[in-house]
């Protein structure tokens, strides 16, 4: 067995683990079974692969769909492992030769599609691998209540139980309500999994929502802004998908296009040109993305309202993946929930797995989901928090990069109210948690008087009432925010209490002002002016930027693979800041691995020697 931090290094060049994936990557080392939930671009398929390329054995991967298995084996043989995938698009031949291969123990990896597990072919190859590890991707697929059911997902659970020796199973996804997750351990079968479940947010993405007149005017001037940046449009239907891409065509930008409608070949094709960075803007259906793990995504606009939350964030989730700066906008029109409304119906009436009662009820799940997604296009609340508490998590009020965030909030001055929710919590005696505290200060709670505070004489406070003013969400806010400032704490404990701090002085008696963003009061007109764009950090020295791009555009040319399988955008960004000299100070990039120092390393730095030749000639 092999050190994680080794092959964290050696084969994927970084020194560090995002949140959530080293106690993954610790469990399944540990022989423990996983269930990890992280959003789009977290990096999921590093908890399995590290482990994979540590253990000794061989690791399956289960994975969905096609593409997605395709890309994720290119960039491992990028990386220098030895991987191969076993679905429908091989020929019988291909798919003879590779089973041949793996039986010779060939393969470090091997991605399969989930109806091949129990195939006569696959179980004599996996009766004889050792297997080492077995990680499901997309693993929300095994429930019925999620947007993406596929039965043959069902069948892992047999799979892993016929082996003659079980090896631990680790499931991923991002996309899973509460039920979901139970389907998930239940139906796969997971043993007492390690769970890890980060956060959804994706702090480097931009939310907005416009309503504009003119839908087709909107997208073009956001596409001038983002003029060379890669990005994708999403809409309903093929049909707008194709007038959609006709005008951009004709208003001068490389789009192609993408839908069920089109030919296996031209589908292939017009992914490929947008992954290569042939064309720079890909004009979708929701068919296309899944497992596009493009990282220099930069915006992601959507021409129509999806049908559901969980589609929505899936898809604009894949901008930015990289971590750079990156926007999500979506252009809504009233149409856009008639369109839908006739999607969901047809779709269930199409779906004939199902009886009558299931899809009864699939339908009215799938309408109440069209519900939260049109409250997200008129919330003038935070988005990111919409998003983050749909899928169960708390957040705060304001993220302030979002377009709600910028037009409707506005810096205030909560001096009084600060004042007032300090001095009630001494004039308690630091005995109570939020809800009593709330409760005294809005003098009863949602209309009731609170139990508590009348039980102990709170409601005889000078305090008691004084924010009776303000709503009840913006005085909690209010106590988070003075929280987050350090000048209120809560004890830890089962009945959390709130305490003042040392800081708390600052307020209480030397008359400290406090201001924070509250939403703007709503009799102001809500003008939603969208042009302002959020800055995306300027590249340094971006004519070097811009020749390590061609550099890698031809090696990527070269060997055949998407550009961002050579290096992505963020590598290359920091290959410009740091002008290394020499191979190790060029291994100090992220993702700059061995195997890709070995094959690229020196084409870089040639061009960063010369680039520096000419600069310093120039001053
Ligand atoms: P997910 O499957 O969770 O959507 P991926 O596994 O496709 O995400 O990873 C998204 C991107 O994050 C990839 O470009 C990957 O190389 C990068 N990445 C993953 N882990 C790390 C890490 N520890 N440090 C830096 N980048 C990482
Ligand atoms: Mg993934």
């Amino acid at each position: 067995m092999r050190g994680k931090w080794d092959v964290l290094e050696e084969y994927f060049g970084y020194r560090s683990f995002r949140p959530g994936q080293e106690a993954l990557v610790d469990g399944l080392l540990a022989g423990r079974e996983v269930f990890g939930l992280m959003p789009t671009g977290a990096g999921k398929s590093l908890c399995y692969q590290v482990p994979a390329l540590a253990m000794d054995g061989v690791t399956l991967v289960v994975s969905p769909l096609i593409s997605l298995m395709k890309d994720q084996v290119a960039s491992l043989i990028q990386s220098g492992v030895r991987a191969a995938y076993l679905n429908s698009s091989l020929t019988a031949r291909q798919y003879q030769l590779a089973l041949e291969r793996a039986g010779q123990g060939q393969y470090k990896i091997i991605y399969v599609a989930p109806e091949r597990l129990l195939t006569e072919g696959f179980q004599r190859l996996a009766g004889r691998l050792a297997i080492s590890l077995v990680a499901v991707d997309e693993a929300h697929c095994v429930s019925q209540w999620g947007q993406d059911f596929r039965p043959s997902y069902l069948k892992i659970r047999q799979f892993v139980e016929g082996l003659p020796h079980r090896p631990p199973v680790g499931a991923f996804t991002a996309t899973a309500t509460a039920q979901v997750r139970r389907d998930v351990v239940q139906l796969l079968g997971l043993r007492d999994p390690v769970v890890q479940c980060t956060g959804f947010d994706r702090p480097n993405l931009f939310f907005q929502v416009e309503k504009p007149a003119d839908k087709d005017s909107a997208l073009l001037a956001h596409l001038r802004e983002a003029e060379g940046q890669s990005g994708i449009v999403y809409c309903a239907t093929r049909k707008t998908v194709e007038e959609v891409c006709l005008s951009l065509n004709a208003a001068g930008f490389s789009a192609v296009r993408y839908h069920a409608g089109l030919s296996d070949e031209e589908r292939r094709r017009n992914q490929e040109d947008f992954l290569y960075d042939r064309a720079s803007v890909m004009v979708a259906t929701n068919a296309f993305g899944m497992g596009i793990d493009k990282s220099n995504v930069s915006f992601v606009i959507h021409y129509n309202m999806p049908k559901n939350m969980e589609g929505y964030y899936q898809e604009a989730g894949r901008a930015g993946r990289d971590g750079s700066p990156a926007k999500c906008i979506l252009l809504y029109s009233g149409q856009d929930v008639v369109t839908n409304r006739f999607l969901i119906r047809t779709g269930s009436e199409e779906n004939e797995e199902l009886d009558e009662e299931q899809r009864e009820r699939v339908r009215r799940l799938d309408e109440e989901r069209l519900k939260k997604m049109t409250f997200y296009c008129f919330t003038s609340d935070c988005l990111r928090a919409y998003i983050l508490r749909y899928f169960g998590e708390t957040a705060p009020d304001h993220c302030g990069n979002c377009g709600n965030c910028l037009t409707n909030f506005e810096e205030q001055d909560v001096t009084e109210a600060a004042a007032a929710i300090l001095a009630c919590v001494r004039a308690c005696g630091q005995r109570y948690g939020r809800k009593t505290i709330a409760a005294v200060l809005l003098g009863g709670e949602k209309g009731k008087r609170n139990e508590t505070a009348r039980r102990h004489s709170l409601d005889e406070l000078p305090q008691f009432g004084s924010l009776s003013g303000l709503q009840e969400h913006t005085v909690y806010e209010i106590m988070r925010f003075l929280e987050e400032q350090g000048l209120l704490a809560v004890s830890p404990g089962e009945y959390p209490l709130l305490q003042l701090t040392p800081q708390s002085a600052r307020v209480l008696q030397k008359g400290e002002r406090v201001r924070m963003k509250l939403p703007k009061e709503q009799e102001a007109p809500q003008r939603r002016r969208s042009r302002k764009a959020v800055e995306i950090p300027d590249t340094q020295r971006p004519e070097l930027f811009s020749r390590l791009r061609a550099l890698r555009s031809r090696l990527a040319a070269r060997q055949g693979v998407p550009a961002y399988v050579v290096l992505t955008d963020r590598a290359l960004r920091e290959i410009a800041a740091l002008m290394p000299r020499s191979e190790d100070e060029l291994l100090a990039v992220n993702g700059m691995g061995r195997a890709k120092l070995e094959k690229y390393g020196r084409d870089f730095l040639s061009v960063v020697q010369e680039y520096r030749e000419e600069t310093g000639k120039n001053s």
